[in-house]
């Protein structure tokens, strides 16, 4: 009748220490009422129910205690025979590996869950086979990355879903992890499907376990890499071949062509010299005309020696102060710096690690177009500024001169490019090229911004 009292449920066990305290340590407890002291609450709950002995033996689950199965007698104070007690003990220890086993298979299902979910939930794809490679486990990754769903492989021999034969280096991979029972790495290709995959095959206790990514992305990138490098190389090797070609130009042009112009010149001064009187103006203005050609060729010819030298002399890097750099093209320049009345400026400047010759050229193209490019009226104001980023010397040459269209902001910088006739500004168009030339080979880029009529500022880097 006491089965569901409420009073007698949840008593803590330190309030019946009598009952507990043996129990706790692995003991069976044994007593009657008339040996329980007054006033406790083991002898309370003892009255109220009328048990006169009671016998608790403890359940020990994992070597804990972890309950306990009593059993009362409400007729008279008695003792257990050993007998009666073995039983009840067979009784209740049976019930404790029950227990044990119930636990355990909890446990079991607990970390299998939690395993199913792990590798339900990582990226990659994941399957496991037994020794005889009958398939044990397939992730929903490896459903999708395979186009093959659980039920076709589950319990199945992996080879019946996939063709061994193309897929002979994942067989023969797996075949040799599961003999030398070793972990192993590598890339396939299954052509069925079309895609690489990178594999790591794990022993496991009975089979192997299999993660594998698809990386069809990335080998497909290091083919084009592949292919964009012999590309570069050819490309290189054409670009060998052209710049020999203009090495042979060059020479050809310094000696062969020279030549012939300076025939051209000395004939064309004889000419005058000794038909003055026969030759009418007309006549006189044809020579000059001429002349002049020849004189311009000429230069033409040499400032394309000079670009072609670019980067094949004078390449030597050592430490250069710009500062110095500038001096010396303002005392070449004084005198047309005085006749415009111009003013060169700059300010703070580093020493940098360049060739120095080179970098020379470069400046002092830069400020003579500067100097250069202005209404006659004009007083030219030219300012040199620099500034240091991480890796890169950035410098900057302004002027307030005529400006450049936007539309030739980039053409300026090819060989022979120039916007304006001969009469206007006297030059051939390769000062920007070599410019542009050197600042290649110093690792950096040359560009402008400019306004028509209000000026142009050259901006160029060179890496440290
Ligand atoms: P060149 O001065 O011998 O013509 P460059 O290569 O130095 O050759 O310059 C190419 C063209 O770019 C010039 O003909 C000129 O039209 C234009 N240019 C260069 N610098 C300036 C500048 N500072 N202001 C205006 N135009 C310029």
């Amino acid at each position: 009748p006491q089965l569901n009292n409420p009073d007698l449920e949840e008593i803590p066990f330190k309030e019946v220490p009598e009952l507990v305290d043996p129990m706790i340590k692995g003991h069976q407890s044994m007593t009657s009422l008339s040996e329980v002291d007054e006033g406790t609450t083991t002898r309370y709950v003892m009255e109220d129910q009328d048990i006169k002995t009671f016998l608790a033996i403890p359940v020990i689950v994992q070597g804990d205690f972890y309950g306990f199965v009593g059993f009362d007698n409400c007729t008279g104070e008695v003792r257990w025979s050993e007998e009666e007690v073995r039983t009840l003990k067979t009784i209740t220890s049976n019930l404790a590996i029950a227990i044990e086993r119930n636990q355990i298979e909890n446990e079991r299902k607990k970390l299998l869950n939690e395993k199913n979910r792990i590798l339900e939930s990582i990226g990659d794809g994941f399957f496991a086979v037994d020794n005889n490679f009958i398939v044990e486990y397939w992730n929903n990754q490896a459903e999708e990355l395979l186009f093959t769903p659980k039920e076709k492989v589950l319990n199945q021999y992996l080879w019946n879903a996939f063709d061994k034969n193309l897929a002979q280096k994942s067989y023969q991979q797996y075949s040799k992890a599961l003999k030398e029972r070793i972990p192993l790495k590598f890339e396939d290709y299954y052509k069925p499907i079309g895609r690489w995959f990178d594999v790591n095959v794990y022993p496991s206790q009975n089979g192997i376990s299999v993660f594998f990514k698809d990386i069809t992305e990335r080998k497909q990138a290091e083919e084009k890499l592949k292919e964009l490098n012999q590309s570069l190389k050819v490309q290189a090797k054409e670009l060998a071949r052209s710049n020999e070609e203009l090495k042979q130009f060059a020479l050809v042009a310094s000696h062969d062509l020279q030549e012939p112009l300076r025939m051209i010149t000395s004939f064309l001064a004889q000419l005058e010299r000794k038909y003055k009187d026969v030759l009418d103006e007309k006549g006189k203005k044809y020579i000059y005309f001429a002349t002049d050609g020849a004189r311009r060729m000429r230069q033409i010819i040499l400032d394309l020696l000079d670009f072609s030298r670019v980067g094949r002399v004078d390449m030597e890097k050592s430490e250069v102060d710009i500062y110095e750099i500038l001096e010396n093209i303002q005392t070449l320049h004084h005198k047309i710096i005085d006749e415009k009345g111009a003013r060169v400026t700059w300010g703070k400047m580093p020493v940098v690690f360049a060739a120095r010759g080179p970098l020379q050229q470069l400046f002092q193209n830069l400020i003579n177009n500067a100097l250069k490019y202005h209404e006659n009226d004009h007083q030219p104001e030219v300012k040199i500024s620099s500034i240091e980023t991480e890796t890169h010397w950035g410098f900057s040459v302004k002027d307030n001169g005529i400006g450049i269209k936007e539309e030739y902001k980039e053409k300026i910088f090819n060989i022979f490019q120039r916007l304006h006739h001969k009469d206007e500004y006297s030059g051939t168009g390769v000062g920007l090229a070599i410019c542009k030339k050197i600042i290649e080979m110093h690792g950096g880029e040359i560009w402008l911004e400019s306004e028509e009529g209000k000026g142009s500022t050259f901006y160029f880097t060179i890496a440290k």
